[in-house]
């Protein structure tokens, strides 16, 4: 190709860009990456701002700066190297992936567990594992855009139903089952951006009365809710989830994701799923660290249930609805209010993010606390003092 052709490309692709990026800027979307340095537990240093107290992070035990976890993860990369240098299906599956799937298949009380890069990696590869052009994926209204992310690359037709309405769900089954092969339902076991719980147990009945396998996304649950086993052990339905996923990189502190469920089932995931296989396996400090970390999980319920008596302590003080699980949004309304809220309460030395549209509906923006057992109960009172003093939660 001719320099002239060369440069008359690199003009079209900026003129999209510049384009692209100005009807965002017109939204209010455009996204900046501020620097944020973790010092100690929620403590941050965060540019422009100085030090911080986090209540945005997801580590929701403080498992990532724990002593134990990071002694576990040094020592594995000193003894097997920073990286794991392949796939796991080719040289990459270090022998502590075989310990880290038994630990998590028996927090889950499942037969047993396949770990992926990441939570995201996992969705993208489990539900095209399971549907594929002739079936119908039916999911929450509100699941993670990771999910959305593999209802697409499986072809699957796809329908909503209602946020958390068992009825609504069965209603699209009544009209629909018939017509397709296989039928997987997907919710997230824990809302990311509401805080609220997918009623499991009532969501597995109705799968099973129409032969529909249920699959759950338990990123947040993992660790903080359900003695520490997640959402289907919160929702007594262990036996009526036969598709667990999750991640290692929120209250378990690391990276990575999983699926737990039956052997079979993850057998069929290690030969087929395409995020598995053609994918650098996690590095063996990374997977050594997630082992400690669930141990720690199995071990402290005490401190496994911290984050939601906190967040609980929170909602009572400033007269919001009981908290379910550690995250607690305070629905602000309009992008810029909320963006204010968010920047006032910076001001006071606390970190609290403002969500907004396309992340969550128009007319939702709003402020999202996520408590973790590494707060002390005087960071929560005196970031109750600050919500009083700025309005914030008043309703
Ligand atoms: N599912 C949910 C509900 C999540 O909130 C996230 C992370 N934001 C993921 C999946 C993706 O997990 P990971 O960060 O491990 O890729």
């Amino acid at each position: 190709m001719s320099s002239d052709s060369n440069n008359q490309n690199h003009t079209s692709l900026l003129g999209f860009v510049r384009q692209k990026l100005s009807s965002i800027e017109a939204r209010n979307q455009r996204r900046a990456l501020f620097d944020h340095t973790r010092s100690d537990g929620m403590q941050a240093v965060r540019e422009g701002v100085g030090t911080i107290v986090s209540f945005t992070d997801n580590d929701y035990l403080g498992l990532s700066t724990h002593p134990a976890v990071i002694g576990a993860a040094n020592a594995a990369t000193a003894m097997y190297g920073a990286g794991a240098g392949a796939s796991r299906l080719v040289t990459g599956n270090h022998p502590l992936y075989a310990e880290l799937e038994a630990a998590l298949a028996s927090l889950k009380d499942t037969e047993d567990a396949v770990v992926f890069g990441s939570g995201y990696l996992a969705n993208v590869g489990i539900i095209p594992t399971f549907v594929g052009p002739r079936d119908l994926i039916v999911a929450d209204a509100l699941i993670h855009t990771s999910i959305h992310a593999g209802v697409t690359l499986s072809r699957a037709a796809f329908k909503t139903f209602r946020h958390n309405d068992t009825a609504d769900l069965e209603a699209i089954l009544k009209a629909e089952r018939h017509s397709y092969e296989r039928v997987l339902i997907v919710v997230d076991g824990v809302y990311s951006m509401d805080g609220d719980i997918a009623p499991l147990h009532a969501l597995g009945l109705v799968a099973e009365k129409y032969d529909c396998w249920l699959m759950s996304d338990d990123a947040h649950g993992v660790g903080v809710i359900g003695g520490g086993r997640g959402s289907a052990h919160a929702c007594d339905a262990q036996g009526l989830v036969p598709l667990q996923m999750g991640t290692l990189s929120k209250a378990v502190g690391g990276y990575g994701g999983y699926l737990a469920a039956s052997k079979d089932v993850c057998d069929l995931v290690r030969t087929r799923a395409r995020s598995l296989i053609y994918t650098t396996a996690l590095p063996p400090g990374v997977v050594a660290g997630a082992l400690k970390a669930l141990n720690i999980i199995k071990t402290d319920t005490d401190l496994c249930a911290r984050p939601v008596r906190l967040a609980q302590y929170f909602c009572r003080a400033l007269g919001l609805p009981a908290a379910q699980t550690p995250i607690v949004p305070v629905v602000i309304g309009d992008e810029k209010d909320a963006l204010a809220a968010s920047e006032a309460l910076a001001k006071r030395g606390f970190l609290a993010w403002a969500f907004r549209p396309p992340t969550v509906p128009v007319g939702t923006s709003r402020l999202r606390f996520c408590f973790s057992a590494t707060h002390t109960d005087q960071m929560v009172d005196d970031l109750i003092t600050a919500c009083r003093d700025l309005g914030i939660g008043d309703s």
